[in-house]
């Protein structure tokens, strides 16, 4: 019998995220021949969101739809997750390695007595078995890993496994399933969201990232015209935001996001050991200093000494007529 594995996806106002068609490309990758089965939970109708699903490589999927999904909770979801699991009795779960997951699944490895493999960002095959590649000691290293027993929960990394085409021509089938979910210690009663800046940093493919060199946050507004023309997000060192240049949402770093984008720009940043933790790990980094000696300089594929006041406006020209 072939293997099952469960992947759940993460649905924020209806769209389903990035991270989640790529972790059924890691499910894939993990067995090629199991059946893949999308779990997706929303406080609203999740039809459109499964044929998506589908569309990107899921076998079925299961939706379930309930008011105390429409902000997540660990307890919730948790209840949900532990539910489908003992009914199909997968043999692992593939999730993103976002907030969501980085909460959700050792709870649930742990109330399975399960082992967990996280913040995954590739994996290999030994024989049949997946061998798991993930960064350690802040990006200096990479370890491997394997399971010792058949149960397999991972969570991937975003932007590193690339998710299959989408093909609106895959079928399967879509169940919206009834689960109670009740007494739940803790409830979600409000949401504060920050007005949208653009493109979500932690799935952008492009990130034009300020440090204190930029000085401001209006002498961040160069950097935005950047992100804009070449489609990216803008991020920020932990210097910047401790300036107050910029909100603490767009930290990168050790303490703040990870981010392996195809192209990190960076900008008037010194590259701390504990802002390399979070960006080391880009395909191709672009680094702007005015300082020769800087360590950003060590990390970069292309390096541009000079001032970034002088230099981001030039590239804008150049890429504009592009
Ligand atoms: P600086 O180090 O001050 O560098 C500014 C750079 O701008 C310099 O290289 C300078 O040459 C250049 N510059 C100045 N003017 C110009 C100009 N006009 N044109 C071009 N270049 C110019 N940091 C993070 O980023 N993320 C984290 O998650 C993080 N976590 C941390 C956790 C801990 C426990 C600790 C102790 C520190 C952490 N830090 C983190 C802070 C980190 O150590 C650095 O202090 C911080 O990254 C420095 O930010 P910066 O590079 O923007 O500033």
């Amino acid at each position: 019998m072939s293997d099952k594995l469960l992947v759940i996806g993460e649905v924020r106002d209806n769209d389903i995220r990035n991270v989640s068609f790529e972790a059924i490309a890691a499910a894939k990758q993990i067995s090629a021949d199991a059946e893949i089965v999308g779990v997706l939970l929303s406080d609203n109708d999740l039809a459109s969101a499964g044929e998506e699903f589908i569309a990107y490589g899921a076998d079925s999927v299961i939706t379930v739809t309930h008011d105390n999904l429409k902000n997540y909770t660990s307890e919730g979801y948790g209840q949900v997750v532990l539910e489908i699991i003992d009914e199909l009795s997968p043999n692992g779960i593939v999730m993103g390695h976002t907030s969501i997951g980085k909460d959700l699944t050792p709870k649930i490895a742990s109330r399975l007595s399960a082992g967990l493999i996280s913040d995954v960002v590739d994996i290999e095959k030994d024989g049949e078995a997946a061998v798991y590649i993930r960064p350690i000691y802040s990006g200096k290293a990479f370890e491997k890993k394997a399971f010792e027993d058949d149960f397999t929960f991972v969570t991937i990394r975003p932007n590193n496994i690339p998710a299959l085409e989408k093909d609106v021509s895959r079928s399967g089938e879509v169940t919206s399933k009834d689960i109670d979910i009740k007494d739940l210690r803790t409830v979600v009663k409000e949401v504060m969201r920050k007005a949208s800046e653009g493109v979500d940093l932690s799935e952008a493919d492009v990130i034009v990232a300020g440090g204190r060199g930029v000085k401001s946050a209006e002498g961040f507004k160069p950097l935005y015209e950047l992100a804009e023309v070449l489609g990216g997000a803008v991020g920020a060192s932990r210097g910047a935001c401790d300036a107050d240049y910029c909100d603490y949402a767009l930290q990168i770093g050790q303490t703040g996001k990870v981010v392996t984008p195809d192209l990190y720009i960076a900008v008037g940043i010194s590259g701390a050991i504990q802002h390399l933790a979070g960006m080391s790990n880009s395909k191709v980094i672009v680094a702007i200093n005015k300082d020769p000696e800087s360590n950003i300089f060590n990390v970069a594929d292309y390096g541009i000494v000079g001032d970034l006041f002088e230099v981001i406006p030039l590239l804008i020209e150049e890429i504009k007529k592009v």
